[in-house]
């Protein structure tokens, strides 16, 4: 996979061989480096050994250049998003669930839905063209 994945803030490249780099930082205190695999919709995660957290727990991800936060909070409180350059240099938002175990992952151009990954898809892409319920 060719796909670029930068951070929204600083622009910074976040993948590394073929990891997605992330800092984490659980509601329970954990903090700590996770890996991501850079093909949308798998969803096995690589952490620290140090670095835990229970599923249905809400983890708060952070750029690891410029530490900015990489939620969504205008578009739900459990979301984040990174920047993805594909190999036609074409620019997408990718939107992730910050709920450990929720599968969603939404590849965007502009506001408009491309593609979604993850079983839980579905009960985010409601997020657009629909107000948010908080
Ligand atoms: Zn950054």
């Amino acid at each position: 996979m060719k796909n670029r994945f930068l951070c929204p803030s600083c622009r910074a490249d976040l993948k590394i061989k073929n990891s997605v780099i992330f800092s984490a930082h659980t509601t329970g205190g954990n903090k700590g480096l996770v890996l991501f695999s850079p093909e949308l919709g798998n969803y096995s995660i690589v952490h620290v050994p140090g670095f835990s957290y229970t599923e249905g727990e809400h983890i708060d991800f952070f750029c690891p250049v410029c530490h900015a936060n990489l939620g969504l909070p205008e578009k739900g409180k459990d979301l984040a998003r990174v920047l993805m350059i594909d190999s036609k240099q074409t620019e997408y938002s990718i939107v992730f669930s910050e709920i450990a175990g929720k599968q969603c992952t939404l590849k965007m151009k502009e506001d408009t839905i491309v593609e979604s990954y993850g079983e839980d898809a579905g009960e985010f892409a409601n997020f657009w063209g629909a107000e948010p319920r908080y």
